[in-house]
């Protein structure tokens, strides 16, 4: 029988067995020095762009499936510090879009921000990459954002308003480019916010959408491949960031709908001029609501044992649209005065129509909040 050609490759790459006839050769090793070749040779970048990276510091907000998206892409680009903050643990229903975690993350509950260091620096051992466990709020946002030197580069992996809003402030406080990104469902949208050369989120977006209307990933879904869009143009973004500084883009916002096969570009010059920016309460005014902590609810309180109280955010809830965007994925039940939601056997969450809401059942203020989140939407 003739010998197949592809087969006779495999035998020369599979790993060595006692026994074998003849010693196993490896077909071909590369230096590590070739590891940006490909990326050095686009016009661009060059060894001088890939030197800067090498220098350049990104901080990635949330290690979701945004955030794990953007860590995968900067650590193999050699961005040479990495900071991750994230708050959550993995779960089994985040390795459908989670790409930094495994199996083994999911049934050992790791640390997001843990799991992914660790899998970056085994993607790129040359990389310096810290990482917080931690909820990113006003009050610890510039000590782990700034504290460690300025970064060249925030990037936004996070999945509520208020933190976006709070990035939003801190990068046009600080001068810091802010890569936006969010997804939804089969949708995505991809902004970048360059300080004082363009539009900032709240020119454009000037008010979070109010609490219990938003969709969540939780309650709406999320494609795996609608979030994969997102987080390259988030990669691509900040890259040419750091190899570019100076050059003059376009402020303009991405946004697709998987859907439809619709992708669009909308340029968002008419954001840049004086006279409409001049209103923006951040960037214009320099009024920093978020950061400094008057937009910001206030902390959750114990209310008994295992419960906690979820302050009312000084919007008002509709109900009945709560009730019915989480009644596909969670078992719910209502009436007029409240919205109750049973996440998990043991764990229940009560929301009141002023937007307050009582959780039973959680270990801590924090897995709280982010239920709170999940399904009511920040
Ligand atoms: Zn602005």
């Amino acid at each position: 029988m003739e010998q197949n050609p592809l087969f006779a490759t495999l035998e020369i790459n599979r790993r060595p067995r006692r026994g074998d006839a003849v010693p196993y050769v490896p077909l071909h090793v590369t230096d590590s020095a070739d590891r940006y070749s490909r990326q050095e040779i686009l016009p661009g970048i060059g060894k001088g762009g890939q030197e800067l990276l090498g220098r350049s510091h990104a901080v990635v907000i949330g290690c979701g499936a945004l955030g794990c998206g953007v860590i995968d892409q900067l650590a193999r680009a050699g961005v040479g510090k990495l900071t991750i903050v994230d708050r959550d643990v993995v779960e089994w229903s985040n390795l459908q879009r989670q790409t930094l975690f495994d199996e083994e993350d999911a049934r050992t509950g790791q640390p997001k921000a843990v799991a992914a260091r660790r899998r970056a620096i085994a993607i790129n051992s040359t990389l310096a990459i810290s990482a917080h466990i931690a909820d990113l709020t006003h009050e610890n946002a510039e000590s782990l954002i700034i504290a460690h030197g300025k970064p060249d580069l925030i990037l936004d992996g996070t999945d509520n308003l208020e933190t976006r809003y709070l990035l939003n402030d801190l990068a046009v406080k600080h001068g810091i480019p802010l890569v936006y990104g969010g997804v939804i469902a089969r949708r995505g949208m991809q902004m970048t916010i360059r300080p004082g050369r363009g539009p900032c989120l709240r020119c454009v977006f000037p008010e979070p959408s109010s609490n219990g209307e938003a969709e969540t990933c939780d309650t709406a879904g999320v494609l795996g491949a609608a979030v994969a869009i997102v987080s390259s143009l988030q990669a691509a973004a900040g890259i040419e960031l750091v190899v570019n500084p100076d050059r003059e883009t376009k402020p303009c916002l991405i946004e697709f709908d998987l859907a439809s096969t619709r992708f669009r570009t909308i340029d968002l010059s008419a954001y840049s001029d004086s006279a409409s920016r001049a209103e923006c309460i951040c960037c214009a005014k320099r009024r920093y609501e978020f950061l400094s902590g008057e937009r910001t609810r206030p902390a959750a309180t114990l209310c008994g044992r295992g419960s906690f109280q979820i302050p009312a955010a000084g919007s008002r809830i509709d109900l009945s649209r709560l009730a019915s965007k989480v009644a596909p994925v969670a078992p719910v039940t209502a009436n007029e005065f409240f919205v109750r939601i049973a996440p998990r056997p043991g764990v229940e969450m009560t929301v009141f129509a002023d937007a307050r809401a009582v959780v039973r059942g959680t270990a801590n203020e924090g897995e709280a909040r982010a239920l709170y989140d999940r399904y009511v939407g920040a």
